[in-house]
C-alpha cells in the first residue's frame, strides 16, 4: 500500500488518475554524462539529435543577455518590445503575436484557450510528439489520422476525423520527415473549420511561411520559434501569429512572466542581427544538400529529401537501432525511430561541414564491420 502508516494518506490516490497512464516525455542522456562514459571532453560529442543549430546565438544576442541591466525586474506581461520586434520582422500588427517560453508553451496555451475535457485533438503521424503530449495533459482526446506513404496528409481520412474534434496540429516542414504542407492541403484544412495550428518550427530553413495568410482566415494559428534558425533553444523564445480574439484569450490566461527578461533580451539583438542568422540559414541548407548527398552514397541509408535542418533516413539491411547505438558509441548522436511509417528510420540534423565528415567516416565504418 502506499498509504502512509502515520497520516492515513495515500498521496498517488490523489494524482489525476488519467496521468497514470500518461507516458512522460522522453528522457534524453545528458551530453557530459555521455561524454564521460566514452572517456570524451563534452566538446568532442557531435549532437545531430535535435535539430539545434551548430552556430549557436548570434554573439549581438549573447551580448545583450550579458549586458541586460533589469534582471531584478519583473519583465513586461504583455511583452510590448518584443512583439513590436517581431511585428516589424514579420509585417503582421502586433495584435496578432504572443511570444512565450519556447512555441512549446505557446502550444500549450493554444491547447488551454480551446480545449474542454474530452475534445479531440487530430495528430498526423510520424509528427512531433509534444502535440499528443500536450494535448493529454490538457485532458484532451488524440485522435491520429497518420500521414500517407512519403508524408502527405491523408485529406479524406482527416475530413472524416474533423467531425469528432476540435483542433488540428500540423508541422511543416514536418518534423521527423521534413516535407512541406501543400497549399491545397491547408486550403482544404482550414475549409474543415477545425482550428488549424500551423507549426513553421523549421519554416526559416524552407524558405516559405503561411504568416501572412493569418490576417486572411479565422481558423488559421501559426507557430513559430527562435530555437532552430536563430540558435536560442536553451533560452526558450517561441511565438504565435494567431486571429486577434485568440492572442486576447491567451494573453488572459498566460502566466504573465512567461517570456522571461533574458529571452526577451536575445529575441531583440537576434532581430538586430537577422542578416548574419540568415547567412547562418543558408549555410545550413547548403550543408543540408551536402549531407543528403553524402548520405545518399552509404550503402545501408536511404535519405529522404528535407526542406528543415534534419534529414530522414530509412535505413535498409540492418537495424537502425544498431546504426544508432554505433554511432553512439563513437559520440555522434542522432535520432532512432520504431514507430510505424517511421519504422527503421533514423533522423539526422545538419551540423557543420567536420560534423558531416565525421559522421560518413563512422557509418562507412559500421558498415564494414556489418558487412555492409
Ligand atoms: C523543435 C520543434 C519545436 C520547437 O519548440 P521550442 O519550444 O520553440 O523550442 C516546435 N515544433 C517542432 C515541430 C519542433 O521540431
Amino acid at each position: 500500500m502506499a498509504e502512509n502508516r502515520d497520516t492515513g494518506i495515500d498521496i498517488t490516490s490523489l494524482i489525476r488518475p488519467e496521468l497514470a497512464e500518461l507516458e512522460g516525455y522522453e528522457p534524453i542522456e545528458p551530453i557530459d554524462q555521455l561524454a564521460r562514459r566514452l572517456g570524451i571532453e563534452p566538446g568532442q560529442v557531435i549532437k545531430l539529435d535535435g535539430n539545434e543549430n551548430p552556430y549557436g546565438p548570434s554573439p549581438k544576442a549573447l551580448e545583450a543577455i550579458a549586458n541586460y541591466p533589469h534582471y531584478h525586474i519583473y519583465p513586461d506581461p504583455e511583452q510590448r518590445e518584443a512583439r513590436a520586434a517581431l511585428s516589424r520582422f514579420l509585417g503582421v500588427g502586433t495584435e496578432y503575436l504572443i511570444a512565450g517560453s519556447g512555441s512549446d508553451e505557446v502550444m500549450d496555451m493554444v491547447l488551454r484557450v480551446f480545449l474542454a475535457p474530452g475534445e479531440g485533438v487530430i495528430n498526423c503521424s510520424p509528427t512531433f510528439g509534444m502535440y499528443p503530449f500536450l494535448t493529454k495533459v490538457a485532458g484532451g482526446r488524440v485522435i491520429d489520422v497518420p500521414r500517407r506513404e512519403d508524408f502527405p496528409l491523408d485529406m479524406p481520412a482527416i475530413e472524416a476525423a474533423a467531425r469528432d474534434a476540435k483542433l488540428v496540429f500540423i508541422a511543416s516542414p514536418n518534423n521527423p520527415s521534413g516535407n512541406v504542407i501543400a497549399r491545397d492541403e491547408l486550403d482544404a484544412l482550414l475549409a474543415t473549420k477545425l482550428v488549424v495550428v500551423l507549426d513553421e518550427a523549421y519554416g526559416e530553413f524552407a524558405g516559405e511561411s503561411l504568416v501572412s495568410e493569418v490576417p486572411r482566415h479565422d481558423n488559421l494559428l501559426v507557430l513559430r520559434t527562435f530555437s532552430k534558425w536563430a540558435g536560442l533553444a536553451g533560452l526558450r523564445v517561441g511565438y504565435g501569429i494567431f486571429p486577434p480574439a485568440v492572442v486576447q484569450a491567451a494573453m488572459k490566461i498566460k502566466q504573465p512572466y512567461n517570456l522571461n527578461a533574458a529571452a526577451q533580451a536575445a529575441l531583440l539583438a537576434s532581430l538586430a542581427d537577422e542578416g548574419l542568422l540568415r547567412e547562418r540559414v543558408q549555410a545550413l541548407v547548403a550543408e543540408r544538400e551536402q549531407l543528403a548527398a553524402a548520405l545518399a552514397g552509404i550503402a545501408f541509408l536511404r535519405p529522404l529529401p528535407s526542406q528543415a535542418n534534419f534529414i530522414l533516413c530509412r535505413v535498409v539491411g540492418i537495424e537502425a537501432r544498431e546504426v544508432w547505438g554505433r554511432l553512439r558509441e563513437r559520440g555522434i548522436m542522432v535520432r532512432y525511430f520504431d514507430s510505424p511509417r517511421v519504422r527503421d528510420c533514423l533522423r539526422i540534423s545538419v551540423g557543420l561541414p567536420e560534423h558531416r565528415e565525421a559522421l560518413i567516416k563512422a557509418l562507412q565504418e559500421i558498415g564494414g564491420q556489418l558487412g555492409r
